[in-house]
This record gives structure tokens, sequence and C-alpha cells, in this order.
């Protein structure tokens, strides 16, 4: 594997370290302390070229490898991981189109993405089914014109208040079915539709082909608070049969892809925010003085910078060989793709948590960068499978 990072990598690389730097950074604490969508961000990184980095190259004219996505999405996440939550999730939601939807489907569905700053939604968990995917009860049956209908509810929905298109995992025929179907509810629907404010905070979406898609009061979330989370309840939603993404019956299947395909981008989220957390300590720590000496050249503190930094390294390592195995669709690429995503979330939370550590009692003020950081971490560990589901992938595996 080549470790060389190209000319169009730098290129990438320096338009995110601009914008975190001019736009992102300079913001951030307040957006984050106000709980603000950064709709004004999300805008300018679509315009950058940093979204809807999954698109194929039939849509987006060129494509993006996924090193190049995972280094993308890490400098983003430096910058905050509430934003670049964001952003991944319309690549968590597309991507599944990208790989099992017909060529019409892609144009469809994807298409709008390439022309327009959207939001997109990846609709997987429920409340009485978290780790265990399978337990899903939303499910869709055929109605007497041929058409499907759509029931259930969703919860923990990245962008779910924002989102224009949303794809949905649910059982065929009844709630506990056993087949699992992909689906898609189009942005141009949605945006045909008719859409009231609710007095939770949430919206009601009138679909013109009939049925409701209604999106909860937004959570208030511990971290990541530029990112918006909230419940999304389907009901009498007619779907026609171009909505449903490849083989009804292979859901749980194109399921298992796209996360092979996305642990790896949330190992990049919290690389980055990993590094964040060091580099604010590095600085707060140089310019600390205690015992007559700055805190990072005391020698039991600069032992803890670098157990933060070896972390950082070790995690990044394991995110660019699970990266290169997923684009190489390796056999073995749902395990290293699980180990990344591990690694990261130990390096963020530690390099968070020891961070704080190191700012002292300034570190639990909401004033110091390194507060949030810790508060954000915490969810590297839980989207996407928590540490325990990435453990049972590994093991199952292994033997
Ligand atoms: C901010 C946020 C954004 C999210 N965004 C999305 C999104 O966009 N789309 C989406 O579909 N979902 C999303 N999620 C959901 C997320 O993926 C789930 O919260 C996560 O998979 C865990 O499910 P759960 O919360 O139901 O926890 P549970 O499954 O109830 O787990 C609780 C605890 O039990 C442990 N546990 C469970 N099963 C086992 C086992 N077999 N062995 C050992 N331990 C076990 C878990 O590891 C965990 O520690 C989001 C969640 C949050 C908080």
């Amino acid at each position: 594997m080549d470790f060389q990072l190209s000319d169009e990598h730098r290129m990438y690389l320096d338009t995110v370290r601009k914008f975190n730097r001019q736009d992102v950074l300079p913001i951030v604490m307040e957006l984050e302390r106000k709980h603000a969508f950064p709709h004004e961000l999300i805008q300018k990184a679509w315009k950058l070229g940093l979204l809807n980095l999954s698109l194929p190259a039939s849509i987006r004219g060129y494509d993006v490898d996924l090193v190049s996505t995972a280094l993308i999405v890490e400098e983003l996440s430096y910058g905050d991981t509430g934003l670049s939550t964001s952003a991944m999730c319309n690549d968590l939601a597309n991507a599944v189109i990208a790989m099992h939807g017909s060529a019409e489907q892609q144009e469809t569905f994807l298409r709008p993405f390439a022309d327009e700053p959207l939001l997109a939604s990846f609709c997987l968990t429920e409340p009485g089914a978290g780790s265990d995917n399978s337990a899903m009860t939303t499910f869709i049956r055929k109605g007497e014109d041929g058409n499907y209908l759509l029931n259930g509810e969703k919860c923990f929905i990245t962008n779910a208040s924002f989102a224009t298109q949303f794809t949905v995992f649910c059982k065929v025929g009844r709630p506990d079915g056993m087949m699992v179907a992909c689906l898609v509810i189009p942005h141009e629907w949605v945006s045909k539709s008719e859409v009231t404010a609710q007095p939770s905070g949430g919206r009601k979406i009138r679909l013109p082909h009939g049925g409701t898609v209604t999106t909860g009061k937004p959570e208030d979330k511990l971290g990541q608070r530029l990112s918006n989370t909230a419940t999304v309840t389907f009901e009498d939603v007619v779907v026609p049969e171009g909505w449903i993404i490849g083989n009804r019956r292979l859901g749980f299947q194109y399921a298992v892809d796209v996360l092979d395909y996305a642990r790896p981008m949330v190992a990049a989220i919290g690389i980055g925010l990993a590094r964040r957390a060091f580099d604010v300590t590095v600085e707060y720590t140089k310019n600390r003085v205690q015992f007559g000496k700055r805190i990072c050249d005391l020698s039991v503190a600069r032992n803890t910078l670098v157990a933060m930094w070896k972390k950082i390294q070790l995690a990044e390592a394991i995110l660019m060989k699970a990266a290169w195995k997923v684009q190489q669709k390796a056999v073995d690429r749902g395990m290293f793709a699980s180990l990344a995503k591990n690694a990261a979330a130990e390096a963020a939370l530690f390099c968070s948590a020891e961070g704080l550590h190191l700012h002292g009692g300034y570190g639990f003020m909401t004033e110091y960068e390194i507060s949030k950081l810790a508060r954000d971490a915490h969810i590297i560990d839980i989207y996407e499978g928590t540490r325990e589901v990435q453990d049972m992938i590994i093991g199952r595996e292994l033997v």
C-alpha cells in the first residue's frame, strides 16, 4: 500500500484545512452553545466539493476513492464532528443507492445531491431495534393497487429534521417478517409535499402519493450538537416499486455493505476529533506554567501527550488499511472496518478525556474547546454499531 499523498489528496486536504481555519473553527463554539444547525457551513462545504463523496462518477463526474474520502472526512472532523457527521450521513443514505440501485434510480435519487446542497437520512435504528437491527418492525405490505404501504418508527436519525430524502430499511410483508427491504422516499416527492410544522418542533410531511412522514422534536444531545437527530415516523406511505432498491429481500445484506463502507468514515471522524483534542492540549500545556515549568515539560504530563499521540498514529494506520481493504472489496474488509472504528473511538475517548485532564480545572469549563471534544467523543463509540457490536463482527470472522 502506498502512503504517499497524491497532488489531488493535498489539494483536497488544503481546501478542508482552509475551510476549518476560516469558516468552522472561529464560530464552532458559539454554534454549539446555541445548538444551532450549521446550514451555512453545510452549503459552503457542498460548494467546495466536500459533501456526497460516495456519489458515483456517472453522477458526480469523477470518483473519489475511499482512502481519499477517509482523509477528507478526518480533516473535516478536525473542525467539528457534528458537521462531519451530518455531511457523512448523506453518504450513509446514498451509498446503498450507488452500490445497488439501477442506473435510473441513481439518476433519480442521487442527481439532486450533485445539483443542490441537500441532506439525506439513513433510517435503520428503531426504539426496539438498536444493536439488533433484525428486530426492526417498520414494514411494507402490498396494497390492492400493487403499490406498497410503509408503516413504522425510526429513532436517532441524523439529519431527520432537514432531510429531503429518506433511505429506509424495513421488513417485507409483516412487522415480524424475516426479509428486509431497502427503499428510498425521494427528494422529488418530499419537495412536492405539504409540510407543516408540528407543535413539538418536528414537521409533518404529507406526500403527494399518499401517506405522511413525521419527524420528531430534535433531540437534546450531550455532544455533537451541530448535528441534528430526531425520530422519523412513516404512516401509510405509498411506495411504488421504483422506490425499492435492488432485490427487496436483500436489504439486510445491503445495510451490511453500507456499514462496511461507512465504519472507516466513522473512524475518520474519531481520528479528526482525537487530533483536535491533542492539538488544543499541546497548545494549552505549552502556555500553562506550574512548578516553574510549562505543563508539557513536566515528565508525567509529557508521557500523557506521548500516549495520546501514539493512539492517534495507530488508529490512523488502521484506518488507512481498512479504507484500502473496503476499496479493494477484500473478503475480510468488514473486520478491518470494525477494527478501525474501535481504534478511532478509543483514540477519541482517550485523547479528549486525557486532554481535558491536562487542562486541569479549566478543562471542565464549557468555554474551553476540550470540554466540547470530550462530550462529542462518546458517540464515536456508539453510532454505526457500538464497540461490543464491532467486537462481535471481528470475533465472528476470527473463528
Ligand atoms: C447521535 C446519534 C446519531 C445516530 N444516527 C443514526 C442514523 O442516522 N441512522 C440510524 O439508523 N441510527 C442512528 N443512530 C443509532 C445508533 O446507531 C444506535 O444508537 C446504536 O447502534 C446502538 O443502539 P442502541 O442505542 O439501541 O443501544 P442498544 O443496542 O440498546 O445497546 C445498549 C448497550 O448494550 C450493549 N449490547 C447490545 N447488544 C449486545 C450484545 N449482543 N453483546 C454485548 N453487548 C451488547 C451495547 O454495546 C450498548 O453498550 C444514532 C445514534 C445517535 C445517539
